[in-house]
């Protein structure tokens, strides 16, 4: 089944409110196994709307609108469908009636704009909105349906489950997709596309490769009549990344987060961990407590931010002044200083630059470029480093540099 999106009102094109609606549908006609071949989005303008909805009825076997229906001028959806479909539009006793009973409800009197919210045509039914005055269309004609429902995202989201997702799912009965992902740190996309070609070449499962900020992840999804069938197509392909791609690599899969995967690997082991960070002030921390049961092996964080406070905190004054703040012997001191600080089992560290560069700096500080970090590691059996390298935003670089300590404290701790 071939299906399209169309997200109908002038504040989607104008960067005004973001078109969240297609994102949650598109996710919903995966996990029915509905072949999503478009996503346009359109303006509340007669003439481009019919020409959006028309294009896409005639090339879609489903066209899912969202907005559009509302009691205003400016909400064309319905006249736009049923000027495709050359229906004249009417009016519906029972449903006017409906509408009438719910302004009666809030003690409002209904504006008469609204009774349009209350029209079919002959190739219409009505879809319910019980939490909103405008109820959704289920137009079909010559075998092609258009289903169109309300913009606010509350409103779609209620009538998508309960009234269209069954119904789809009914017309499309004999597909399952099962997706896996697998997340990667430390080898290049490029690098990845030429470890795994011959896999790309594979329809069923389809393999992905996207950049994220936690690593390149690689996504497999497979279509089949049973879940069961799908996940035992992705079997020998998940099988055949991690030879290629090597296990070491390959961090975490699905829903894993670097935070999650720290969380659990600590876990595991029963290690509690001591934080020392400078410019990532207390994002390392922030995020990994964010994870429920955090307070099971995070014991604290210091925040030094400015680099002549680290010696107050334990580190050793005499590599900084050899090595300046942002190098990996400080790193690795800067870890031994928080197990020490916070009698952890596991020591950790970042140290680095964001400050954005001075007038005459060329992008350094202390002679190091924006954009550099050191993790340091520590355990009872000695210390570690990894560098990172971030040229990009000064909140990019804080996040990243978060992610790489977390990810290179879950490698460490596993060799
Ligand atoms: P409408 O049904 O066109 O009157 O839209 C009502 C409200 O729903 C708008 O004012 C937006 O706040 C919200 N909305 C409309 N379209 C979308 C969309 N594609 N994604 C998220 N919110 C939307
Ligand atoms: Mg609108």
């Amino acid at each position: 089944m071939r299906a399209e999106i169309v997200s109908i009102g002038t504040e989607l094109l104008m960067g005004e409110t973001v078109d969240t609606n297609s994102t949650y549908l598109a996710t919903e006609l995966a996990k029915l196994g509905v072949d999503l071949r478009w996503v346009t989005k359109v303006g509340d303008d007669p003439g481009r709307l019919f020409e959006a909805l028309e294009r896409a009825w005639t090339r879609s076997d489903v066209t899912l609108t969202s907005g559009g229906l509302g009691p205003t001028s400016d909400d064309l959806t319905r006249e736009s469908i049923a000027q495709v479909f050359g229906e004249e539009m009417t009016v519906q006793d029972e449903m006017l009636k409906h509408l009438r009973g719910l302004f009666a409800g809030r003690g409002t009197p209904m504006p008469e704009t609204n009774v349009k919210q209350a029209t079919l045509i002959p190739s219409a039914e009505a879809i319910p909105n019980p939490i909103g005055t405008a109820p959704g269309w289920w137009a079909e004609k010559n075998g092609h349906v258009i289903v169109a429902m309300p913009g606010p995202p509350r409103e779609i989201q209620r009538m998508w489950s309960y009234e269209v997702a069954p119904r789809l799912k009914a017309m499309n009965p004999d597909v399952a997709i099962v997706t896996r992902t697998l997340k990667t740190f430390g080898i290049s996309e490029g690098g990845l596309d030429e470890m795994l070609t011959p896999l790309f070449k594979s329809e069923n499962p389809l393999l992905g490769i996207y950049s994220k900020q936690d690593g390149i992840h690689l996504r497999a999804i497979a279509t089949a009549p049973t879940e069961d069938e799908a996940r035992r197509l992705i079997v020998p392909m998940e099988r055949e990344i991690r030879r290629a791609v090597g296990d070491d690599a390959i961090w975490g899969e699905d829903d894993d987060t670097p935070e999650s995967m720290t969380a659990a690997v600590l876990g595991q082991r029963g290690l509690t961990l001591g934080i020392m960070e400078s410019f990532t002030g207390g994002l390392l921390a922030s995020n990994l407590a964010e994870v429920e049961g955090s307070r099971g092996f995070l014991l604290g964080s210091a925040v030094v931010y400015r680099d002549e406070l680290l010696e107050g905190h334990g580190v050793d004054a005499g590599l900084i002044e050899e090595f300046g703040p942002v190098h990996e012997r400080v790193a690795e001191d800067m870890a031994r200083a928080a197990r020490k600080l916070f009698d952890a089992d596991v020591g950790l560290a970042v140290t680095g630059i964001a400050n954005s560069p001075g007038p005459d700096s060329q992008g350094q500080r202390a002679g190091v470029a924006i954009g550099t970090t050191w993790v340091g590691f520590a355990t009872k059996d000695g210390v570690g480093s990894i560098p990172g390298s971030y040229p990009s935003s000064r909140l990019r670089i804080r996040s990243r540099a978060v992610t790489h300590a977390l990810l290179g404290l879950i490698r460490f701790l596993s060799d």
